[in-house]
Formats: C-alpha cells, structure tokens, sequence
C-alpha cells in the first residue's frame, strides 16, 4: 500500500472510529433515548478531534523519518557522504532515501576519481624538471608547476597574472600568440631572464582548458648542457693550444739546424727534446684524465701506511728536491697511521702536489708533509713555503689547463707542467670519496688539503 494510500486511509479510520465511539458514547450518556442534536453535534466534534489525535499518532512515525532524510540531505550537502545507511521502508520514502543515497554516493565516488586523478597531475607537473606554464587565451597564467617557479624565480601566487609579467621575453609572446591561433611553434632558447646564468629551451603548445583554448609553454633548463659544451669547446681549444706551442718550436728548430753550427744543433736539439717530453707529459695526462673521466680506473682500497705512502712520494722526488736544496718534514699523528686506499692513486695524487711544492717554493726552503685524524677523516696536507696562491684563484687551480700566472715560470727549468696535474689529483681523490683544497698559510706558501674517509 502506498504511503499517501496508507495516510488517507488512516485518517480516514481514524475519523470513522472517532465518530463510532462518540456517538456509542453519547447514546450511553443519553440512556438509549436518542441524542439531541446539541449532543451530537458535540459528539461529531469529539469524533473529529479524536480522529486528529489519531492522525498525529500515526504519522509521527513518518514525520520522524521525513527530518532524518532531511538530515541526511543535510550531511550531503556538507559533502559529509560516509554516512551509515539506515534501513530504508519498502514505502515511498524508502525509495525516495535509496536514490538519494545511491545518487549522492556516485556522484562522491566521481568527486573521489577527479579529485585522484588531479592529484595525480599535481604530482607529476610537481614532479617534472621541466617547467610547465598555461596560459588561457586571453593571455593570463593558470598554472606555473614547481619547476618553473624555480627556474623563473616566482615566489608568490601566478594564477590570473598576465604572463608578461613572469616571463617578459619577446620568443615566448610570439611562440604563445602562435600557439593560441593553433599555427606550428619554434622551440626558442631563453637566456638573460630572471638569472642572467641559467639558459632554458622554451616550447609552447596549444592546449584545451576548461573553458575555451590555451597555450602550454614548457621550459628545459640546459644550463649544464650548454656549460658542458663550453668547457668542451675550451677543452679542445686548450689542448690545440697547448700543442700547437711545443709543434711550433719544434718545427722552428728542426729548420734551423739545416744551417746551423755544431754547438747550435745540439742545443736546439736539446730544446727540440724538451718540447717533445712537455708533449709527451701533455698527451700522457690528456689520456689519463680520459680514464679517469669514463671510470676506466677501478680502485683497489687496501689498508695504506701513510709513512710507506709520504717516504715513496719523497724519494720518487728525490733528485729534484736535492737539486733545489730543500728540505721534506714528515709528521704523521699515531692515530692516522693508516687510510683505506689504492696505494699507486694516492702515491700519483701525493706526488704530484709534491711536484708543484718543489717548483714553487723557494731553493732551500722547507716542504711539510702531515696526517692527522679528523672525526672519520683522514687529513693529509702538503705545506710549502712558496708564493702562495691569490685568493680567487684557490679553487680554480683544479680546472683544467688553469694556472694562476703564466709567465710565472720556472727559472732555467722546464717550459712548465701540462696544467693538468692538479686536475688529475682531484680526480683521484675524489675516487676515493675524498676532497681536495688549496688554501694559504698565514705566513707565507700554499697547503694543499686531502680528506680521505679512513
Ligand atoms: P701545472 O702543471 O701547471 O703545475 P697544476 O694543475 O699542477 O698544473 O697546477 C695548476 C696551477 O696551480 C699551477 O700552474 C700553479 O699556478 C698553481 N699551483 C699549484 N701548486 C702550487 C703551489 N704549491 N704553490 C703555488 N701555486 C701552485
């Protein structure tokens, strides 16, 4: 029976019932004589009245589950949809609450998916390295990811912003224009914006965003890139550079020793040989760096004695440290006694900054090797009592082919090293986990610092 049936029906009964026992009522009170017409009439009202208690008494079921639907369209509205479901009556109200119910829930289930699916998009335009801008068609930004606040050095919020006020660059006005009215765009390199030293590649696309039509601009940082292919081209041209001189000495004096004197030959073939062994050294650091750069030189750590390690270096060098009248201090602390480490890397690395010592510190002056323990660090450290190295130059020295003075040569000696030696000894350190500084001492002189995981 339906619930408007069920209603009429019972108030319907209820009126008759009402009616029923008001008049057995006013027939008892009238003695079985008949009432008088007052009498019925009062008892008519009666029966009515009667008819509404009943009235109410049955419907407040009804009402009662009326202000809990309406309760619950409430939580819905609140977007509180995990809300247990009651049982629902077979009745109209019963079905009116299923489909509430089951149209609030898919329509959550659908709120759920979108709100999944553009999380998802936040963290993969979060997670990007590229930049990615939209724009809409009227030229105002409507997303910047992370990466592009990055690199355009944004701090605030973007959206609704006029794009020129974030990247205020002509290519990208064109390349957006052109994407809006959906013609091909060029990629354009993007140089001097926010940070004049960051390069970015920008491409634009035009996309559909709700409403209408959009341009997505995305931006490559090829900074690095473009400072690897720099370093590269300097590369090249310092290794033509740095063989072109000795090729053209020797060539000089390979010509003149056609017409020259005995006791001439056989000093420009002295000089021809030194050319050739700076050429030698050259090509010979050339190939190691290259090893060492493609990580063709596995380390073989063994425990090192840091004495076996100072003493080798010291008498590898022997000659020449005997030849300028200099001294070598070792001092090893007990507790650095030893380091984990590929004995020959460290002795090349420990010979080499023991090489630049010798060449620049004065004759007779006194070159100090020390160990020490720092935390879990092994410090090893090459003092000399040279020139020292100007203040900007302290880390430059590890770059290849730098040096701080080039007419600072070395008297009467070889034309000068490759550049390349201390390049190579930050190599090998750094194979090791370690690192190497250049530093001053107070007094005078350079110290080279090597910290070496023990
Ligand atoms: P080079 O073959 O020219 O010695 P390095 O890479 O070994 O090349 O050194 C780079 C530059 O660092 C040197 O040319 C020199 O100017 C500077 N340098 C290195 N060691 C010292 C030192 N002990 N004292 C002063 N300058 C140094």
């Amino acid at each position: 029976m339906t619930f408007r049936a069920k209603i009429l029906l019972s108030a319907f009964t209820a009126v008759l019932v009402g009616v029923a026992a008001t008049s057995a009522l006013t027939v008892v009170l009238a003695g079985g004589r008949g009432a008088p017409a007052a009498l019925a009439g009062v008892s008519a009202a009666v029966g009515v009245a009667a008819g509404a208690i009943v009235i109410a008494i049955v419907s407040t079921p009804w009402i009662r589950r009326l202000r809990a639907l309406e309760d619950r369209a409430a939580h819905y509205a609140r977007g509180e949809v995990a809300v247990t479901t009651p049982d629902f009556n077979q009745d109209e109200v019963g079905a009116a609450a299923r489909m509430l119910d089951a149209l609030t829930h898919d329509v959550a289930r659908r709120i759920a998916g979108l709100e999944a699916d553009r999380a998802r998009m936040a963290a993969i335009l979060s997670g990007m390295i590229e930049g990615v801008l939209v724009v809409n068609e009227h030229g105002r930004l409507q997303l910047a990811n992370d990466a592009a606040r990055r690199m355009l050095r944004i701090d605030d919020a973007v959206e609704g912003r006029h794009y020129p006020e974030i990247v205020r660059h002509p290519a990208v006005a064109t390349q957006i224009a052109a994407a809006l009215a959906d013609r091909p765009t060029e990629s354009v390199e993007l140089t001097g914006l926010r940070d004049s030293a960051v390069t970015l590649i920008a491409r634009t696309a035009p996309v559909e965003i709700s409403p209408g039509r959009g341009a997505v601009v995305v931006l490559h940082d090829i900074t690095d890139l473009r400072r690897a292919d720099r370093i590269r081209r300097d590369f090249v041209a310092n290794v033509s550079h740095e063989l072109r001189t000795p090729l053209t000495a020797i060539r000089g004096y390979v010509e003149a020793l056609a017409d020259a004197t005995p006791e001439e030959s056989s000093r420009f073939l002295g000089i021809v040989a030194r050319h050739t062994l700076r050429m030698e050294h050259l090509v010979r650091d050339l190939l190691r760096l290259a090893r060492l750069d493609a990580g063709q030189e596995p380390l073989d750590r063994v425990p090192c004695s840091i004495d076996t390690l100072f003493s080798t270096v010291e008498s590898d060098l022997s000659r020449t440290i005997a030849a300028r009248g200099q001294t070598v201090e070792r001092d090893v602390a007990p507790d650095a006694a030893t380091v984990s480490g590929d004995p020959s890397k460290l002795q090349d690395a420990l010979r080499n900054l023991l090489e630049n010592a010798t060449n620049h510190a004065p004759e007779g002056s006194r070159i100090v090797l020390r160990a020490r323990r720092e935390h879990t660090h092994i410090v090893l450290t090459v003092a000399d009592e040279g020139p020292g190295i100007p203040p900007d130059d302290l880390t430059r020295v590890f770059e290849r082919f730098y040096r701080v003075d080039k007419a600072r040569t070395r008297e009467g000696k070889d034309p000068g090293g490759t550049g390349l030696g201390l390049s190579i000894v930050r190599h090998l350190v750094e194979l090791h986990g370690g690192r190497v500084t250049a530093a001053n001492q107070p007094e005078h002189g350079a110290v080279f610092t090597v910290e070496l995981p023990e």
